[in-house]
Protein backbone atom coordinates (compact mmCIF):
# COMPACT_ATOMS: atom_id res chain seq x y z
CA UNK A 1 0.00 0.00 0.00
CA UNK A 2 1.58 3.54 -0.70
CA UNK A 3 1.38 6.38 1.81
CA UNK A 4 -1.56 8.31 2.05
CA UNK A 5 0.25 11.45 0.89
CA UNK A 6 1.72 9.21 -2.51
CA UNK A 7 -1.77 8.03 -3.03
CA UNK A 8 -3.93 11.35 -2.78
CA UNK A 9 -1.00 13.61 -4.74
CA UNK A 10 0.28 15.13 -2.16
CA UNK A 11 4.07 15.45 -1.02
CA UNK A 12 4.69 14.75 2.19
CA UNK A 13 4.02 17.72 4.28
CA UNK A 14 2.78 20.03 2.15
CA UNK A 15 0.67 21.57 4.17
CA UNK A 16 3.54 23.26 6.19
CA UNK A 17 4.46 24.83 2.41
CA UNK A 18 3.91 28.67 3.11
CA UNK A 19 2.21 29.00 -0.53
CA UNK A 20 0.87 27.30 -3.17
CA UNK A 21 -0.04 28.73 -6.34
CA UNK A 22 -2.70 27.29 -9.09
CA UNK A 23 -5.23 27.94 -11.44
CA UNK A 24 -8.32 26.85 -9.43
CA UNK A 25 -8.92 26.43 -5.82
CA UNK A 26 -12.02 24.38 -5.72
CA UNK A 27 -13.22 23.83 -2.12
CA UNK A 28 -14.96 20.54 -1.56
CA UNK A 29 -14.50 16.75 -3.26
CA UNK A 30 -18.14 16.06 -3.52
CA UNK A 31 -20.23 14.59 -5.77
CA UNK A 32 -20.03 18.65 -7.31
CA UNK A 33 -16.17 19.61 -6.80
CA UNK A 34 -15.53 15.84 -8.82
CA UNK A 35 -17.77 16.48 -11.38
CA UNK A 36 -16.64 19.94 -11.77
CA UNK A 37 -12.31 18.79 -12.08
CA UNK A 38 -13.06 15.90 -13.71
CA UNK A 39 -14.81 18.45 -16.63
CA UNK A 40 -12.51 21.32 -16.30
CA UNK A 41 -10.06 18.93 -16.94
CA UNK A 42 -10.73 17.35 -20.10
CA UNK A 43 -11.35 20.92 -21.93
CA UNK A 44 -8.51 22.94 -20.26
CA UNK A 45 -5.21 23.06 -19.56
CA UNK A 46 -5.34 24.32 -16.15
CA UNK A 47 -3.84 23.37 -13.16
CA UNK A 48 -6.26 22.65 -10.24
CA UNK A 49 -5.80 22.21 -6.46
CA UNK A 50 -8.90 20.20 -4.91
CA UNK A 51 -9.40 20.83 -0.86
CA UNK A 52 -11.75 19.11 1.26
CA UNK A 53 -12.20 18.74 5.04
CA UNK A 54 -12.82 14.95 4.78
CA UNK A 55 -9.89 12.62 4.23
CA UNK A 56 -11.14 11.14 0.62
CA UNK A 57 -13.64 12.33 -2.02
CA UNK A 58 -17.22 11.74 -2.07
CA UNK A 59 -18.37 14.62 -0.04
CA UNK A 60 -21.30 13.35 2.27
CA UNK A 61 -21.46 9.77 0.86
CA UNK A 62 -18.25 9.25 3.05
CA UNK A 63 -20.67 9.27 6.25
CA UNK A 64 -24.24 8.49 5.35
CA UNK A 65 -25.92 5.53 6.72
CA UNK A 66 -24.66 2.21 5.21
CA UNK A 67 -27.89 1.15 3.45
CA UNK A 68 -28.51 4.45 1.78
CA UNK A 69 -28.44 4.02 -1.93
CA UNK A 70 -28.56 6.53 -4.75
CA UNK A 71 -32.05 7.20 -5.86
CA UNK A 72 -31.72 7.80 -9.53
CA UNK A 73 -29.63 5.26 -11.89
CA UNK A 74 -25.81 5.39 -11.35
CA UNK A 75 -25.61 5.86 -15.09
CA UNK A 76 -26.03 9.31 -15.00
CA UNK A 77 -24.14 10.38 -11.70
CA UNK A 78 -20.84 10.62 -11.01
CA UNK A 79 -18.36 12.29 -13.53
CA UNK A 80 -18.10 12.42 -17.09
CA UNK A 81 -14.44 10.52 -17.72
CA UNK A 82 -15.66 7.33 -15.40
CA UNK A 83 -18.83 5.37 -15.74
CA UNK A 84 -20.34 4.56 -12.10
CA UNK A 85 -21.63 0.87 -12.34
CA UNK A 86 -22.58 -1.33 -15.57
CA UNK A 87 -25.49 0.44 -16.69
CA UNK A 88 -27.73 -2.79 -15.68
CA UNK A 89 -31.83 -2.81 -15.06
CA UNK A 90 -32.64 -4.56 -11.89
CA UNK A 91 -34.04 -7.79 -11.82
CA UNK A 92 -35.41 -8.43 -8.71
CA UNK A 93 -36.53 -6.68 -5.30
CA UNK A 94 -38.07 -3.01 -5.19
CA UNK A 95 -35.86 -1.68 -7.84
CA UNK A 96 -36.70 -4.12 -10.28
CA UNK A 97 -37.41 -2.78 -14.03
CA UNK A 98 -34.77 0.40 -13.10
CA UNK A 99 -31.19 1.45 -14.04
CA UNK A 100 -28.91 -0.07 -10.82
CA UNK A 101 -28.57 2.41 -7.74
CA UNK A 102 -25.23 2.49 -6.15
CA UNK A 103 -24.61 2.20 -2.67
CA UNK A 104 -22.75 4.78 -0.58
CA UNK A 105 -19.92 2.49 -0.61
CA UNK A 106 -19.54 1.70 -4.12
CA UNK A 107 -20.52 5.61 -4.99
CA UNK A 108 -17.05 6.02 -2.30
CA UNK A 109 -15.06 3.76 -3.91
CA UNK A 110 -15.71 5.11 -7.56
CA UNK A 111 -14.70 8.50 -6.69
CA UNK A 112 -11.14 7.26 -5.03
CA UNK A 113 -10.81 5.48 -8.14
CA UNK A 114 -11.74 9.04 -10.28
CA UNK A 115 -8.88 10.66 -8.22
CA UNK A 116 -6.12 8.07 -8.34
CA UNK A 117 -6.94 7.10 -11.62
CA UNK A 118 -8.38 10.03 -14.11
CA UNK A 119 -7.12 13.26 -11.74
CA UNK A 120 -3.41 12.62 -10.54
CA UNK A 121 -2.34 10.80 -12.92
CA UNK A 122 -2.99 14.07 -15.71
CA UNK A 123 -0.06 16.23 -12.84
CA UNK A 124 -2.30 18.91 -12.94
CA UNK A 125 -4.47 18.24 -9.80
CA UNK A 126 -3.17 18.27 -6.30
CA UNK A 127 -5.66 16.76 -3.55
CA UNK A 128 -5.46 18.08 0.01
CA UNK A 129 -7.03 15.53 1.71
CA UNK A 130 -8.02 16.60 5.55
CA UNK A 131 -7.88 20.39 5.22
CA UNK A 132 -10.54 22.79 6.24
CA UNK A 133 -11.17 26.12 4.24
CA UNK A 134 -10.77 28.98 6.98
CA UNK A 135 -11.33 32.61 4.95
CA UNK A 136 -9.27 34.48 2.99
CA UNK A 137 -6.52 36.82 3.87
CA UNK A 138 -4.48 39.38 1.61
CA UNK A 139 -5.91 37.45 -1.22
CA UNK A 140 -5.13 34.24 -0.10
CA UNK A 141 -7.46 31.13 0.64
CA UNK A 142 -6.47 29.67 4.26
CA UNK A 143 -6.36 25.87 4.29
CA UNK A 144 -6.03 24.19 7.65
CA UNK A 145 -4.66 21.04 7.79
CA UNK A 146 -6.82 19.47 10.20
CA UNK A 147 -3.90 16.58 11.73
CA UNK A 148 -1.05 19.15 12.07
CA UNK A 149 -2.81 21.88 12.92
CA UNK A 150 -0.49 24.47 10.31
CA UNK A 151 -1.90 26.30 7.66
CA UNK A 152 -1.56 27.02 4.04
CA UNK A 153 -1.94 29.54 2.08
CA UNK A 154 -2.72 28.95 -1.49
CA UNK A 155 -3.71 31.63 -4.23
CA UNK A 156 -5.70 31.23 -7.09
CA UNK A 157 -4.79 32.46 -10.62
CA UNK A 158 -8.45 32.18 -12.14
CA UNK A 159 -11.02 31.34 -9.72
CA UNK A 160 -11.57 30.21 -6.30
CA UNK A 161 -14.51 27.42 -6.65
CA UNK A 162 -16.85 26.92 -3.88
CA UNK A 163 -18.24 23.38 -4.30
CA UNK A 164 -19.69 23.56 -1.36
CA UNK A 165 -22.17 25.60 -1.19
CA UNK A 166 -24.92 23.36 -1.38
CA UNK A 167 -23.11 20.85 1.06
CA UNK A 168 -25.61 18.31 2.09
CA UNK A 169 -26.91 18.18 5.51
CA UNK A 170 -27.12 14.57 7.16
CA UNK A 171 -28.06 13.02 10.74
CA UNK A 172 -24.84 11.60 11.57
CA UNK A 173 -23.46 15.41 11.77
CA UNK A 174 -25.59 16.48 14.45
CA UNK A 175 -27.15 16.10 17.89
CA UNK A 176 -31.09 15.65 17.42
CA UNK A 177 -33.08 19.14 17.09
CA UNK A 178 -35.22 17.95 19.84
CA UNK A 179 -34.58 17.27 23.85
CA UNK A 180 -33.75 13.71 24.62
CA UNK A 181 -34.24 12.46 27.75
CA UNK A 182 -31.33 10.91 29.76
CA UNK A 183 -32.31 7.10 29.08
CA UNK A 184 -34.03 7.35 26.15
CA UNK A 185 -32.82 5.94 22.99
CA UNK A 186 -32.43 8.01 19.48
CA UNK A 187 -29.88 7.24 16.68
CA UNK A 188 -29.11 8.48 13.52
CA UNK A 189 -29.62 6.04 10.73
CA UNK A 190 -25.99 4.96 10.37
CA UNK A 191 -26.53 3.32 13.98
CA UNK A 192 -29.25 1.18 13.03
CA UNK A 193 -27.43 -1.67 11.65
CA UNK A 194 -25.78 -2.14 14.48
CA UNK A 195 -28.47 -2.62 17.18
CA UNK A 196 -28.73 -5.73 19.11
CA UNK A 197 -31.85 -7.24 20.09
CA UNK A 198 -35.51 -5.96 19.38
CA UNK A 199 -36.70 -2.65 20.51
CA UNK A 200 -40.24 -3.23 22.00
CA UNK A 201 -40.87 -1.04 18.57
CA UNK A 202 -39.40 1.54 16.03
CA UNK A 203 -40.07 5.32 15.46
CA UNK A 204 -39.24 6.56 12.19
CA UNK A 205 -38.50 10.31 12.93
CA UNK A 206 -38.59 12.52 9.47
CA UNK A 207 -40.57 12.56 6.44
CA UNK A 208 -38.32 12.90 3.53
CA UNK A 209 -35.79 10.22 1.73
CA UNK A 210 -33.78 8.92 4.72
CA UNK A 211 -36.92 8.30 6.74
CA UNK A 212 -38.07 6.61 3.26
CA UNK A 213 -34.88 4.51 3.13
CA UNK A 214 -35.02 3.66 7.03
CA UNK A 215 -38.47 2.51 6.95
CA UNK A 216 -38.09 0.23 3.79
CA UNK A 217 -34.51 -0.89 5.38
CA UNK A 218 -36.82 -2.11 8.66
CA UNK A 219 -39.33 -4.10 6.52
CA UNK A 220 -36.54 -5.20 3.99
CA UNK A 221 -35.35 -6.85 7.46
CA UNK A 222 -38.20 -8.42 8.48
CA UNK A 223 -39.72 -5.93 10.80
CA UNK A 224 -43.64 -6.00 11.02
CA UNK A 225 -45.18 -2.96 9.69
CA UNK A 226 -47.29 -2.81 12.82
CA UNK A 227 -44.09 -2.04 14.77
CA UNK A 228 -43.29 0.75 13.20
CA UNK A 229 -44.83 4.32 13.74
CA UNK A 230 -43.89 6.65 11.37
CA UNK A 231 -43.70 10.51 12.56
CA UNK A 232 -44.42 12.72 9.48
CA UNK A 233 -44.53 16.50 10.12
CA UNK A 234 -45.12 16.72 5.85
CA UNK A 235 -46.07 14.50 3.26
CA UNK A 236 -43.58 15.24 0.48
CA UNK A 237 -44.73 14.69 -3.30
CA UNK A 238 -42.40 11.65 -4.85
CA UNK A 239 -41.40 11.81 -8.32
CA UNK A 240 -41.73 8.57 -10.04
CA UNK A 241 -38.46 6.73 -10.58
CA UNK A 242 -39.69 5.49 -14.22
CA UNK A 243 -39.41 9.22 -14.92
CA UNK A 244 -35.80 9.75 -14.19
CA UNK A 245 -34.44 6.70 -16.37
CA UNK A 246 -31.71 6.79 -19.14
CA UNK A 247 -30.58 4.81 -22.25
CA UNK A 248 -32.89 1.96 -22.80
CA UNK A 249 -35.64 3.54 -20.51
CA UNK A 250 -35.01 7.06 -21.72
CA UNK A 251 -38.18 6.52 -24.15
CA UNK A 252 -39.99 5.73 -21.33
CA UNK A 253 -38.78 9.00 -19.40
CA UNK A 254 -39.37 11.06 -22.10
CA UNK A 255 -42.84 9.87 -22.41
CA UNK A 256 -43.57 10.87 -18.45
CA UNK A 257 -42.16 14.14 -19.43
CA UNK A 258 -44.48 14.96 -22.11
CA UNK A 259 -47.56 14.03 -20.08
CA UNK A 260 -45.99 16.35 -17.31
CA UNK A 261 -45.15 19.08 -19.85
CA UNK A 262 -48.90 18.76 -20.93
CA UNK A 263 -50.37 18.93 -17.84
CA UNK A 264 -48.16 21.67 -16.81
CA UNK A 265 -49.82 23.89 -20.10
CA UNK A 266 -53.56 22.91 -19.56
CA UNK A 267 -52.99 23.43 -15.24
CA UNK A 268 -55.13 26.19 -13.90
CA UNK A 269 -53.56 26.52 -10.94
CA UNK A 270 -51.22 25.13 -8.47
CA UNK A 271 -54.06 22.44 -6.62
CA UNK A 272 -54.75 21.60 -10.87
CA UNK A 273 -51.25 21.51 -11.34
CA UNK A 274 -50.59 18.63 -8.80
CA UNK A 275 -53.69 16.94 -9.62
CA UNK A 276 -52.52 16.74 -13.23
CA UNK A 277 -48.80 16.10 -12.28
CA UNK A 278 -49.86 13.08 -10.58
CA UNK A 279 -52.26 11.57 -13.06
CA UNK A 280 -49.63 12.12 -15.55
CA UNK A 281 -47.21 9.55 -13.56
CA UNK A 282 -44.96 12.06 -12.65
CA UNK A 283 -45.70 12.78 -8.84
CA UNK A 284 -47.18 10.08 -6.30
CA UNK A 285 -48.60 10.77 -2.90
CA UNK A 286 -47.91 8.02 -0.05
CA UNK A 287 -51.31 8.69 1.71
CA UNK A 288 -53.93 9.00 -1.21
CA UNK A 289 -55.79 11.26 1.66
CA UNK A 290 -53.25 13.66 2.31
CA UNK A 291 -52.21 16.49 -0.05
CA UNK A 292 -48.28 16.60 -0.24
CA UNK A 293 -47.21 19.98 1.16
CA UNK A 294 -43.63 19.50 -0.02
CA UNK A 295 -41.41 18.72 -2.79
CA UNK A 296 -37.28 17.82 -2.14
CA UNK A 297 -37.43 15.80 -4.91
CA UNK A 298 -37.05 11.92 -3.59
CA UNK A 299 -37.57 9.77 -6.12
CA UNK A 300 -39.37 6.38 -5.65
CA UNK A 301 -40.61 3.13 -7.51
CA UNK A 302 -44.18 1.72 -7.03
CA UNK A 303 -42.92 -1.10 -5.25
CA UNK A 304 -41.17 1.37 -2.69
CA UNK A 305 -44.49 3.29 -2.04
CA UNK A 306 -46.70 0.09 -1.75
CA UNK A 307 -43.92 -1.30 1.01
CA UNK A 308 -43.69 2.10 2.65
CA UNK A 309 -48.04 2.45 2.74
CA UNK A 310 -48.00 -0.80 4.80
CA UNK A 311 -47.00 1.32 7.54
CA UNK A 312 -50.39 2.67 8.62
CA UNK A 313 -49.33 4.54 12.12
CA UNK A 314 -48.56 7.34 10.41
CA UNK A 315 -48.11 10.77 13.06
CA UNK A 316 -48.75 14.54 11.69
CA UNK A 317 -48.49 16.30 13.96
CA UNK A 318 -46.04 19.10 13.20
CA UNK A 319 -42.23 18.94 14.36
CA UNK A 320 -40.99 16.48 17.28
CA UNK A 321 -39.59 18.92 20.43
CA UNK A 322 -38.72 16.04 23.11
CA UNK A 323 -38.37 12.56 23.40
CA UNK A 324 -39.47 12.45 26.87
CA UNK A 325 -39.19 8.91 29.19
CA UNK A 326 -42.92 8.63 28.33
CA UNK A 327 -43.89 10.36 25.83
CA UNK A 328 -42.73 12.22 22.39
CA UNK A 329 -43.66 15.62 22.34
CA UNK A 330 -44.17 17.43 19.06
CA UNK A 331 -45.45 20.92 18.43
CA UNK A 332 -49.42 19.56 18.16
CA UNK A 333 -49.46 17.07 20.18
CA UNK A 334 -47.77 13.92 21.74
CA UNK A 335 -47.83 10.04 21.81
CA UNK A 336 -46.73 7.54 23.91
CA UNK A 337 -43.32 6.10 23.93
CA UNK A 338 -40.44 4.36 26.22
CA UNK A 339 -37.17 3.60 27.01
CA UNK A 340 -37.47 0.48 25.63
CA UNK A 341 -38.54 2.12 22.00
CA UNK A 342 -36.10 2.98 19.35
CA UNK A 343 -36.44 6.31 17.77
CA UNK A 344 -34.66 7.08 14.73
CA UNK A 345 -33.67 10.55 13.59
CA UNK A 346 -33.74 11.17 10.06
CA UNK A 347 -34.75 14.52 10.57
CA UNK A 348 -31.66 16.18 9.10
CA UNK A 349 -33.00 18.18 5.75
CA UNK A 350 -29.97 16.74 3.18
CA UNK A 351 -30.94 19.34 0.85
CA UNK A 352 -29.16 22.90 1.75
CA UNK A 353 -31.30 25.79 0.54
CA UNK A 354 -29.39 28.65 0.21
CA UNK A 355 -30.02 32.19 -1.36
CA UNK A 356 -28.74 31.66 -4.99
CA UNK A 357 -25.91 34.05 -6.38
CA UNK A 358 -24.59 34.33 -9.58
CA UNK A 359 -22.87 31.59 -10.85
CA UNK A 360 -19.74 33.13 -12.02
CA UNK A 361 -17.95 36.48 -10.52
CA UNK A 362 -14.60 37.66 -10.80
CA UNK A 363 -12.14 35.23 -8.84
CA UNK A 364 -15.15 33.15 -7.97
CA UNK A 365 -17.29 30.29 -9.27
CA UNK A 366 -20.10 29.33 -6.83
CA UNK A 367 -21.32 25.68 -7.83
CA UNK A 368 -25.25 25.74 -7.85
CA UNK A 369 -28.53 24.09 -9.32
CA UNK A 370 -28.95 24.80 -12.84
CA UNK A 371 -31.04 21.67 -13.84
CA UNK A 372 -33.18 20.51 -10.55
CA UNK A 373 -32.09 16.63 -9.98
CA UNK A 374 -28.99 16.34 -12.15
CA UNK A 375 -26.19 18.01 -9.25
CA UNK A 376 -23.41 16.39 -11.52
CA UNK A 377 -24.60 17.05 -15.01
CA UNK A 378 -24.83 20.89 -13.10
CA UNK A 379 -21.18 20.99 -12.16
CA UNK A 380 -19.88 19.94 -15.33
CA UNK A 381 -21.69 22.11 -17.53
CA UNK A 382 -20.68 24.69 -15.48
CA UNK A 383 -16.93 23.56 -15.83
CA UNK A 384 -17.11 23.50 -19.49
CA UNK A 385 -18.82 26.83 -19.75
CA UNK A 386 -15.96 28.30 -17.64
CA UNK A 387 -13.37 26.72 -19.90
CA UNK A 388 -14.63 27.17 -22.95
CA UNK A 389 -16.14 31.16 -22.55
CA UNK A 390 -14.63 34.52 -21.20
CA UNK A 391 -17.15 37.14 -20.62
CA UNK A 392 -18.77 36.82 -17.26
CA UNK A 393 -21.98 37.84 -18.39
CA UNK A 394 -22.35 34.89 -21.23
CA UNK A 395 -21.55 32.48 -19.28
CA UNK A 396 -23.75 33.54 -16.17
CA UNK A 397 -26.58 33.55 -19.01
CA UNK A 398 -26.16 29.91 -19.46
CA UNK A 399 -25.56 28.62 -16.08
CA UNK A 400 -29.09 30.23 -14.30
CA UNK A 401 -29.07 29.26 -11.00
CA UNK A 402 -31.72 28.15 -8.75
CA UNK A 403 -32.97 27.67 -5.64
CA UNK A 404 -33.02 24.06 -3.90
CA UNK A 405 -37.10 23.24 -3.56
CA UNK A 406 -38.93 22.53 -0.38
CA UNK A 407 -42.54 23.41 -0.62
CA UNK A 408 -44.74 21.73 -3.34
CA UNK A 409 -44.79 24.85 -5.44
CA UNK A 410 -41.15 25.61 -5.27
CA UNK A 411 -41.29 22.56 -8.02
CA UNK A 412 -42.73 25.40 -10.20
CA UNK A 413 -40.03 27.15 -10.01
CA UNK A 414 -37.24 24.65 -10.25
CA UNK A 415 -38.67 23.46 -13.06
CA UNK A 416 -39.02 27.56 -14.87
CA UNK A 417 -35.11 27.28 -14.36
CA UNK A 418 -34.40 23.67 -15.85
CA UNK A 419 -36.72 25.40 -18.99
CA UNK A 420 -35.08 28.51 -19.19
CA UNK A 421 -31.12 26.90 -18.79
CA UNK A 422 -32.46 24.00 -21.07
CA UNK A 423 -33.35 26.47 -24.00
CA UNK A 424 -30.23 28.83 -23.13
CA UNK A 425 -28.01 25.81 -24.09
CA UNK A 426 -29.64 24.81 -27.38
CA UNK A 427 -28.64 28.60 -29.06
CA UNK A 428 -24.76 27.08 -28.62
CA UNK A 429 -23.72 24.27 -30.43
CA UNK A 430 -21.42 23.12 -28.81
CA UNK A 431 -22.92 23.15 -25.45
CA UNK A 432 -25.41 20.71 -27.58
CA UNK A 433 -22.72 18.56 -28.92
CA UNK A 434 -21.48 18.51 -25.10
CA UNK A 435 -24.77 17.85 -23.46
CA UNK A 436 -25.29 14.73 -26.42
CA UNK A 437 -22.33 12.98 -25.04
CA UNK A 438 -22.22 13.83 -21.41
CA UNK A 439 -22.98 10.50 -19.60
CA UNK A 440 -24.52 12.51 -16.67
CA UNK A 441 -26.82 13.62 -19.56
CA UNK A 442 -30.23 11.88 -18.88
CA UNK A 443 -30.81 12.87 -22.89
CA UNK A 444 -27.73 11.19 -23.58
CA UNK A 445 -27.65 8.77 -26.38
CA UNK A 446 -31.47 9.84 -27.35
CA UNK A 447 -30.56 9.54 -31.25
CA UNK A 448 -30.34 5.88 -30.95
CA UNK A 449 -33.97 5.23 -30.17
CA UNK A 450 -34.96 7.38 -32.73
CA UNK A 451 -37.32 5.04 -34.55
CA UNK A 452 -39.35 4.12 -31.06
CA UNK A 453 -42.80 5.06 -31.99
CA UNK A 454 -43.48 5.88 -28.42
CA UNK A 455 -40.00 8.51 -28.48
CA UNK A 456 -41.42 9.75 -31.54
CA UNK A 457 -45.08 11.02 -30.09
CA UNK A 458 -43.60 12.02 -26.91
CA UNK A 459 -41.41 14.38 -28.83
CA UNK A 460 -44.05 15.68 -30.84
CA UNK A 461 -46.36 16.21 -27.39
CA UNK A 462 -43.01 17.90 -25.81
CA UNK A 463 -42.31 20.26 -28.95
CA UNK A 464 -46.51 21.08 -29.25
CA UNK A 465 -46.89 22.42 -25.19
CA UNK A 466 -43.40 23.15 -24.43
CA UNK A 467 -43.89 27.00 -25.05
CA UNK A 468 -47.28 26.95 -23.81
CA UNK A 469 -46.23 24.87 -20.11
CA UNK A 470 -43.17 27.68 -19.97
CA UNK A 471 -46.08 30.32 -20.13
CA UNK A 472 -48.15 28.94 -17.91
CA UNK A 473 -45.16 27.92 -15.16
CA UNK A 474 -44.75 31.89 -15.25
CA UNK A 475 -48.15 32.71 -14.68
CA UNK A 476 -48.27 29.96 -11.96
CA UNK A 477 -44.84 31.18 -10.27
CA UNK A 478 -46.29 34.79 -10.15
CA UNK A 479 -49.61 34.05 -8.54
CA UNK A 480 -47.84 31.59 -5.83
C1 LIG B 1 -28.88 10.57 1.93
C2 LIG B 1 -28.75 11.35 0.66
C3 LIG B 1 -29.04 10.75 -0.57
C4 LIG B 1 -28.93 11.47 -1.75
N1 LIG B 1 -29.21 10.86 -2.94
C5 LIG B 1 -29.06 11.56 -4.09
C6 LIG B 1 -29.29 10.95 -5.36
O1 LIG B 1 -29.65 9.81 -5.47
N2 LIG B 1 -29.13 11.69 -6.47
C7 LIG B 1 -28.74 12.99 -6.39
O2 LIG B 1 -28.58 13.64 -7.42
N3 LIG B 1 -28.54 13.58 -5.22
C8 LIG B 1 -28.67 12.91 -4.07
N4 LIG B 1 -28.46 13.52 -2.89
C9 LIG B 1 -28.16 14.94 -2.89
C10 LIG B 1 -26.68 15.17 -2.74
O3 LIG B 1 -26.64 16.32 -1.99
C11 LIG B 1 -25.96 15.34 -4.07
O4 LIG B 1 -26.12 14.26 -4.92
C12 LIG B 1 -24.45 15.47 -3.90
O5 LIG B 1 -23.91 14.31 -3.32
C13 LIG B 1 -24.08 16.69 -3.17
O6 LIG B 1 -22.72 16.86 -3.40
P1 LIG B 1 -21.97 18.16 -2.95
O7 LIG B 1 -20.57 18.02 -3.43
O8 LIG B 1 -22.72 19.37 -3.39
O9 LIG B 1 -22.06 18.16 -1.34
P2 LIG B 1 -21.31 17.24 -0.30
O10 LIG B 1 -21.36 15.82 -0.64
O11 LIG B 1 -21.88 17.65 1.03
O12 LIG B 1 -19.79 17.71 -0.43
C14 LIG B 1 -19.33 18.96 0.01
C15 LIG B 1 -17.91 18.76 0.45
O13 LIG B 1 -17.38 20.04 0.85
C16 LIG B 1 -16.54 19.84 1.95
N5 LIG B 1 -16.42 21.07 2.70
C17 LIG B 1 -17.43 21.84 3.19
N6 LIG B 1 -16.93 22.90 3.82
C18 LIG B 1 -15.59 22.82 3.72
C19 LIG B 1 -14.51 23.63 4.18
N7 LIG B 1 -14.71 24.74 4.87
N8 LIG B 1 -13.25 23.23 3.91
C20 LIG B 1 -13.02 22.10 3.20
N9 LIG B 1 -13.99 21.30 2.74
C21 LIG B 1 -15.25 21.66 2.99
C22 LIG B 1 -17.23 18.75 2.77
O14 LIG B 1 -16.32 18.08 3.61
C23 LIG B 1 -17.78 17.84 1.66
O15 LIG B 1 -16.93 16.77 1.39
C24 LIG B 1 -28.54 12.82 -1.70
C25 LIG B 1 -28.26 13.43 -0.46
C26 LIG B 1 -28.34 12.70 0.71
C27 LIG B 1 -28.01 13.37 2.01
Amino acid sequence: MRPEEERFGMAPNRSLSEEIETDYLVIGAGATGMAFVDTLLRHSGCDIVLLDRRHAPGGHWLDAYPFVRLHQPSAIYGVESMPLGRDMIEAEGWNAGYYERASAAEICAYYERVLLERMLPTGRVRFLSLHDHRGTEDGAELALSRPTGRTCRIRARRAVVDARYLEAAIPAHRPPPFEVAPGMRVIPPNALPGINGAPSGYTVIGAGKTAMDTVLWLLDHGVAPGCIRWIRPRDAWLSDRSCLQALGLAPRAIACAARSTEAVAQARDMDDLFRRLQAAGLFAALDPEVTPGTYRGALTSRAERDQMRRVTQVVRAGYVTAVTPARIEMQDGSVPTGPAHLHIDCTAGALTRRPTRPVFEEGRITVQCLWFGLTCFNAAITAYVEATRAELAEKNRLCPPCMLPSAARDWVTVRLNAMLAESEWKGEPDIGAFTRASRLNILRGLEAYADDPQLTTSMATLARHSQPARANLRRLAETA
